[in-house]
């Protein structure tokens, strides 16, 4: 009798595992040298020029099998390998993001108090504050001073910072206070110093300021024109005694950048339609900003890819090409936490290890400010994973009047492009150390690129 009913089923197989694994070793270590947006965008170039691809710069003309990538502002890519039907036809788009929550310093950033410096920080994204004290902390970006850009990273095995916390003993009031107020955000001070550069008169900040003048060259002044970020110095390592999962910062979501970028990577054959993997910033904190998708630069740059393919460019090709393309919005999804069952509701959640989660819609409350993707376009990507043996499932994002959040679907949704959510369930999303199976990092990889193939 045919089987009717449909259940999800565990992506761990006797005959994968091994792939499974090994997967995830090139993964761990992109999520150890991406630390901030910018590092990763530094990793995504190196990738793409070792896999053959070339900037855009340099080319007047593409043809099918060309491989070409766009860069932004140090902070946003589109790696494009041209298909064999003219641009106009559509093309086939994985977007995701590379900045994750963390901790900026504010353009005012050094003071002293109590005998020790700290750096004041404006936190980025949502994040929970009291997760990020009594933690080690890395610092990475870069400083504009008047002699040029600097480039900073502190943290390594020997040394780190940190944003302290209350003992205990003395905390019983702020353990009376909600998780919300515990920390406030002005507590998230990242502690830099303690030597005084004066044991008189104290002028603790200045030793601060010294060192980073010998070392960076650097004056208080230079912090204004600064992109300082804080992240967590904790190290991507093999969750579990079977380790089959990875657990790491900033997963959301360089696990989909990663798993989407080694798919394009590893395109071996021309595909029908032009592929693009996009790669934005700013999306933490609602896209906005010239690095972040609603700025022109994707439009700009299948713009430039009309142009580089026909000799008499018009703006309605572009049009043309946005209406006739097709898109994942690879992000990542809750997956169900037996810790926190009453946030989910059980049949509609993702789980850990049932591969990667289409998502047809987000939103919150009504399924408010969503793209809700079409019933042909999931029947579309369904299809195609299921012709590929790509092991996938569905789900919300919790209860339906507890849930909500948001994702950069929309915005290519309003391009007019079909474009469904399609990620990895993470525990512990948005959290300094987040949890991933190694199961649904492969299956995005493999579904990734079967969408390039054939959507
Ligand atoms: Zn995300």
């Amino acid at each position: 009798m045919e089987n009717l009913v449909y259940n999800s089923k565990n992506a761990w197989s006797e005959e994968s595992n091994d792939k499974i694994m090994d997967f995830s070793i090139g993964y761990k270590e992109f999520l150890n040298s991406s630390v901030t947006e910018r590092k990763c965008f530094q990793n995504v170039e190196k990738m793409a020029i070792a896999a053959g691809f070339v900037c855009a710069e340099s080319m007047s003309s593409i043809n099918p099998g060309d491989k070409v990538y766009f860069k932004n502002k140090n902070k946003n890519l589109v790696l494009a390998v041209i298909g064999e039907k003219p641009l106009v036809e559509g093309t086939n788009i994985i977007i995701s993001h590379m900045d994750t929550p963390r901790l900026d310093l504010k353009p005012i950033p050094l003071y002293e108090d109590g005998d020790m410096t700290f750096f004041k920080t404006h936190y980025y994204g949502g994040i929970k504050k009291y997760q990020w004290t009594a933690i080690p902390l890395g610092l990475s970006g870069i400083v504009s001073t008047k002699n040029g850009d600097v480039e900073i990273t502190i943290g390594d095995d020997e040394i780190c910072l940190c944003v302290t916390d209350l003992l205990p003993h003395l905390a019983t009031e702020q353990m009376k206070k909600t998780m919300m107020e515990g920390i406030e955000g002005e507590k998230l001070n990242l502690l830099v110093g303690s030597i005084p550069s004066d044991c008189e008169t104290g002028k603790f900040k200045q030793t601060i300021l010294e060192i980073l003048n010998k070392n960076y060259g650097i004056y208080e002044e230079d912090f204004i024109s600064a992109e300082l970020e804080a992240y967590p110095l904790l190290k991507s390592r093999d969750i579990g005694l079977d380790k089959s999962m990875v657990g790491g910062f900033g997963q959301d979501d360089r696990i989909c950048s990663y798993t989407s970028l080694q798919a394009i990577l590893e395109l071996d054959k021309i595909p029908e339609k032009t592929a693009l993997c996009v790669l934005v910033d700013k999306e933490e904190t609602g896209s906005s900003g010239n690095t972040g998708i609603k700025s022109m630069f994707f439009e700009n740059t299948i713009a430039e890819l009309i142009n580089m393919q026909c000799d008499n460019y018009s703006d309605l090709l572009t049009r043309r090409c946005l209406s006739n393309s097709s898109c994942l919005s690879a992000d990542v999804a809750a997956a169900y936490d037996p810790s926190f069952d009453y946030a989910y509701e059980r049949k509609n959640s993702c789980y850990l290890g049932k591969g990667l989660a289409i998502i047809k819609y987000t939103g919150s409350r009504g399924k408010g400010g969503t793209s809700d993707a079409s019933a042909e376009f999931v029947g579309k990507i369904r299809r195609i994973f299921n012709n590929n043996n790509v092991i996938w499932q569905t789900g919300e994002l919790g209860k339906v009047d507890g849930g909500g959040g948001g994702t950069v679907a929309q915005y290519l949704a309003n391009l007019n492009i079909e474009v469904v959510d399609c990620g990895v369930a993470l525990l512990s999303m948005h959290a300094p150390y987040e949890v991933s199976s190694k199961a649904d990092i492969y299956y995005a990889y493999k579904g990734y690129k079967a969408f390039y193939e054939e959507a």
